[in-house]
């Protein structure tokens, strides 16, 4: 893993995503190395030659350039993040993702944290205290070993479930992204989700070609299909709505 510490121009960006007024990316690259992940296409702007997954750029003046940042921006949604992983393993040895909550405390914005990492819970104490904040854990099915598959760095199911139950006991607003859908049957995963979250979005692999050879490589081809995306999706919907629990499709 190729590990470069730089000073940032920017950290808070505006964005065109809907229901977010910025987004804040700590690091450029992401340790969990997701085999399907859509921000690899950073690499065409970074010009790293490292495979996506192999290398970071730690923002180190992010925390301190956000504050800057602050005193002219107008208070909105913050979402964090949007091209890594906030709480990808090296945010326990550099607290980027910290330093940028204080500083977003200290103005009260809102924020919406989306993660893979328990890790998350370290700043509990932080999430406490702001008015609005939503965090979010990813969780692509209910299988370990398709999680391997595809997410071989990433946090296990088990561990963000539970990661989830205790923000909620925590009253912290959650939710879960179930994006992309991989291969998973939909009565266990919704059955995990019970309880632990306050909404579901839904998202459908958008990426095919970048793992298609996982998935003929497993005899998994019947899930990659358009009739599989839509037919669980909406399955999933049906059962999540069926125990209260509101689902965004994003597909
Ligand atoms: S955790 Fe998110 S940003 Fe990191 S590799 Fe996986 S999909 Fe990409």
């Amino acid at each position: 893993m190729k590990v470069r510490e730089i000073f940032a121009k920017a950290v808070l960006t505006k964005t065109a995503i809907s229901g977010f007024d910025y987004c804040l990316n700590p690091y450029v690259g992401c340790g969990h190395g997701c085999r399907y992940c859509y921000a690899s296409f950073m690499k065409r702007f970074t010009g790293h030659k490292e495979p996506w997954g192999e290398f970071i750029d730690v923002k180190v003046n992010a925390p301190t350039l956000l504050k800057n940042q602050l005193k002219r921006a107008k208070r909105g949604i913050v979402a964090i993040s949007t091209v890594t992983d906030p709480y990808q393993p090296l945010e326990k040895k550099y607290k980027i993702t910290r330093g940028c909550l204080e500083a977003l405390l200290g103005k009260q914005f809102s924020v919406n944290l989306l993660t893979r990492s328990p890790l998350c819970l370290r700043d509990l104490d932080l999430f406490k205290r702001f008015k609005k904040i939503e965090v979010g854990l990813t969780i692509t099915t209910h299988d370990e070993a398709i999680k391997k598959l595809f997410e071989p760095r990433s946090p296990s199911i088990s561990s963000r479930i539970k990661t989830l139950e205790t923000l909620r006991r925590e009253r912290i607003k959650t939710y879960a992204f179930i994006g992309p859908l991989l291969p998973l049957k939909p009565a266990p995963l919704v059955k995990m989700f019970e309880g632990v979250v306050d909404e579901v979005l839904i998202d459908r692999m958008n990426y095919p070609n970048m793992v298609k050879g996982i998935y003929y490589k497993n005899g998994l081809d019947n899930y990659l299909t358009d009739d599989y995306f839509n037919v669980i999706g909406m399955d999933l919907k049906e059962r999540f709505e069926k125990k209260g629990i509101p689902v965004t499709m994003i597909f």
